[in-house]
């Protein structure tokens, strides 16, 4: 919300009122004095006139979690285990899910309060790498590469996928690199060129980084790097 709108909303402060608080440096964002009334603030900075606070900084969760498989990506589910029964119960009611994971797929999973944030990861314009380790039902081909190259037409959304980046590791493994975060984007891509995927670990989204530090159900949050390296 713009930092005027903040003082004038929600906390009753005329228009003139504000501009010459700005003016004369008695708002403070985050400690330090703000004098642009344009400014985006989001609800987990803090804002003060003087030393009164007019906005309590709400705290901000970012998780990278190791997920296993068998859990759904969901907040609640009645049947199965959701990827928030790994969390820890306090922070549990603030989280999103920042690009969703199969059931029975393995590998990064993020979680935040931040769901500006969360949503860019699968944000189609802004393309961010996802990058995926897959075992296949049957030999990975050159011609799936190159129809993975070109962009698969998805009948159901009437698209075409980006261009994607298929890497042959094995007779039936493979790398594959895509920028958007489709309903089982890779299974279906696959499924288009005549192959099935049997496994699927989520490695990297682009500079958020699976390390061999967490072991399936683990997670920690993320590094202050890894926060602004989401733009
Ligand atoms: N694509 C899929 O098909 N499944 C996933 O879990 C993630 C991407």
């Amino acid at each position: 919300m713009k930092l005027s709108r903040i003082l004038s909303n929600q906390n009753g402060i005329s228009r003139r009122d504000a501009n010459r608080l700005l003016a004369s440096g008695r708002i403070y964002v985050d400690g330090g004095v703000c004098r642009d009334g344009t400014s985006d603030i989001s609800r987990f900075r803090e804002v003060r006139i003087d030393n009164d606070i007019l906005q309590r900084a709400e705290p901000a969760y970012y998780l990278m979690l190791h997920k296993p498989a068998g859990y759904l990506s969901a907040t609640t589910d009645p049947v199965h285990p959701t990827v928030l029964d790994l969390i820890d119960e306090r922070l549990r009611p603030h989280l999103h899910i920042g690009g969703r994971l199969d059931r029975a797929s393995t590998g990064l999973l993020i979680l935040s309060s931040d769901g500006q944030w969360s949503r860019r990861l699968t944000e189609p314009r802004i393309k961010i790498p996802k990058v995926y380790r897959v075992t296949t039902e049957w030999p990975v081909t050159k011609e799936a590469v190159e129809r993975f190259a070109e962009g698969i037409w998805f009948a159901y959304e009437g698209l075409t996928t980006s261009p994607a980046k298929l890497e042959q590791l094995g007779e039936f493994e493979a790398r594959v690199t895509i920028y958007e975060g489709r309903y089982h984007q890779v299974k279906r891509m696959f499924r288009a060129v005549g192959n099935r995927v049997t496994s699927l670990h989520r490695e990297r989204m682009g500079d958020l980084v699976l390390g061999t530090d967490l072991a399936p159900g683990q997670y920690r949050p993320l590094t202050r790097d890894e926060i602004d390296s989401v733009t």
